[in-house]
């Protein structure tokens, strides 16, 4: 990150002093931020498309963060980070399955969320890039994944992957036939320590099989090993 282009973070969230903490430590990080109070701003805000990453508040004013992080995934797959209280366990599961790529729990500590956010920006940043002139593509078959691109073709037809399903899909592509725990997955997908529950991983494989399988109910890409975890195969 240089000083001339710093990231933009989208701060929606009603609690002004969650918020101004939050930006202050941002900016010392060398963020630039943007705020909303409540939901119709943020997601107008969201979908001015011109931010890197969005820390989004469940409950808001107007539209709640729900609604916003289905509506922004229509049109974005810019990442999303939850902020969710303590006791709505069933909300980090909610924010998942609507396509938020993580969320982090209330009261958190600053550390925490400002690891998050650069882990989580990180990997925007790889996609971003320009493409190099000699694209590293792995052909699974009626399978493509473009490393260089983060584009995953099937059949020729592209899928719209968020990039936290981009990267499961890659992990266990590159380890063809090879059995990981839904732990070593979140350690080795999500990337840094992991303070959330294996259900995120469960989720994950669940929205990635829906775009990615003819049959999520019967999938030929993605199998699970009862008991153990996930692993990728090659269809036949
Ligand atoms: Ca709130």
């Amino acid at each position: 990150m240089t000083e001339n282009n710093p990231k933009k973070i989208l701060i929606i969230e009603d609690e002004t002093s969650i918020s101004d903490i939050i930006k202050f430590n941002l900016k010392k990080e060398g963020y630039a931020v943007e705020t909303a109070y409540d939901g119709k701003d943020g997601l107008d805000k969201a979908l001015s498309g011109n931010c890197d990453l969005i820390l989004l508040d469940v409950m808001l004013p107007i539209m709640d963060g729900f609604e916003i992080c289905r509506r922004v995934r229509e049109h974005s797959s810019v990442p999303i980070l939850m902020l969710t209280a303590k006791e709505e366990e069933v909300d980090k599961v909610l924010g998942l399955e609507l396509g938020a790529d993580d969320y982090i729990t209330k009261p958190f500590g600053m550390r925490e969320l400002i690891a998050r956010i650069k882990a989580n920006i990180r990997r925007t940043a790889q996609m971003t890039e320009p493409p190099q002139a000699s694209s590293d593509t792995r052909d699974f078959g009626s399978l493509q994944i473009d490393l260089t691109r983060f584009e995953v073709r099937k059949n020729g037809q592209r899928l719209d992957l968020t990039l936290r399903e981009f990267e499961l899909l890659r992990y266990l592509a590159e380890h063809e036939e090879r059995v990981f725990s839904r732990e070593q997955l979140l350690e080795e997908v999500w990337g840094y320590e992991y303070y959330g529950d294996i259900r995120t991983v469960d989720v994950t494989v669940r929205r990635l099989r829906e775009k990615l399988e003819d049959d999520p109910a019967q999938p030929a890409y993605i199998l699970t090993r009862r008991g153990i975890g996930y692993y990728f195969r090659r269809p036949q």
